[in-house]
């Protein structure tokens, strides 16, 4: 675990479950580790905790610059930060297309932007975002989450054409039902939320749901100078759901 040695990285939506397991993990590897969250209290003093929103180009500015004054540059930016939403198109309102969509692709954008000026004078810059099976897999319940991380996997795809020339590499992950405080909320909304959580295991061709720490690996592997020909690839972490 000393494969980030030296090297400085920037997690949104870092307080909690992926992201949260991510900067720990990044940390562990030998990563000095920033966290931007709306509220960024509750991380390990182990990590420099920055407020943002991801949706307001001003706070995202002006915390990716204070990260980046504390950490001395930005070598690795996890996008990381989303939110979920349930339905078919008749379910959800224009309003709430718009809110998800600012918050899991523009956030993206946003982030991005003003991290690269960072990520240019890096030796090993890298770009990782947290997209998920939604992308492909063709969700019930799931038009508006999906759409939003299918148009997460094309600007993937996008900003690694666009920046390998400067040595920038960017993937994805595209995580399967990861056992999150977002899904223990799922969950604590079922009228039986034992019975629904055996259910959810029952689905996973593994049998149990994936751990944050399996994702956080996969983006630190992504992340790292060891995947250094590796740019513009989603890597499944799902349990075989996508491929079985
Ligand atoms: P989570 O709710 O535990 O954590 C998400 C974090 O993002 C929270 O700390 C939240 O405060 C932060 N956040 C939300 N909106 C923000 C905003 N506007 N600005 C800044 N921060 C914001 O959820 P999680 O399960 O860890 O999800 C993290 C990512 O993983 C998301 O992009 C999600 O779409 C993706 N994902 C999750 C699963 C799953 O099953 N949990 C599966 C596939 C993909």
């Amino acid at each position: 675990t000393s494969t980030l040695e030296g090297l400085t990285a920037l997690v949104t939506g870092g307080a909690s479950g992926i992201g949260l397991a991510t900067a720990q993990l990044l940390g562990e590897c030998g990563a000095d580790v920033a966290v931007v969250d709306l509220d960024p209290t509750d991380i390990p003093t182990s990590m420099r905790g920055f407020t943002a929103d991801v949706t307001d180009d001003d706070s995202v500015r002006s915390a990716v610059d204070r990260a980046a004054r504390g950490l001395g540059g930005i070598d690795i930016l996890v996008n990381n930060a989303g939110i979920g939403a349930a339905g078919t198109v008749e379910d959800n309102s224009d309003e709430e297309w718009t809110r998800v969509l600012d918050v899991n692709v523009l956030g993206i954008v946003r982030t991005t932007r003003a991290a690269l000026p960072y990520l240019r004078r890096s030796a090993h810059p890298s770009v990782v975002n947290t997209c998920s099976i939604a992308a492909t897999a063709g969700l019930p319940q799931r038009a508006l989450y999906s759409a939003s991380k299918g148009a997460v996997l094309s600007l993937t795809l996008a900003m690694a054409a666009d920046h390998v020339r400067e040595g920038i590499r960017v993937n994805c992950v595209n995580p399967g039902t990861v056992d999150t405080p977002w899904v223990g909320r799922l969950l604590d909304a079922a009228a039986d939320p034992v019975a629904e959580r055996a259910a959810l295991n029952g689905r996973q061709p593994t049998g149990r749901l994936v751990t944050a720490q399996e994702v956080a690996a996969a983006i630190a592997y992504l992340a790292s100078p060891a995947a250094g020909s590796t740019t513009g690839t989603a890597l499944a972490i799902d349990g075989g759901m996508a491929g079985l």
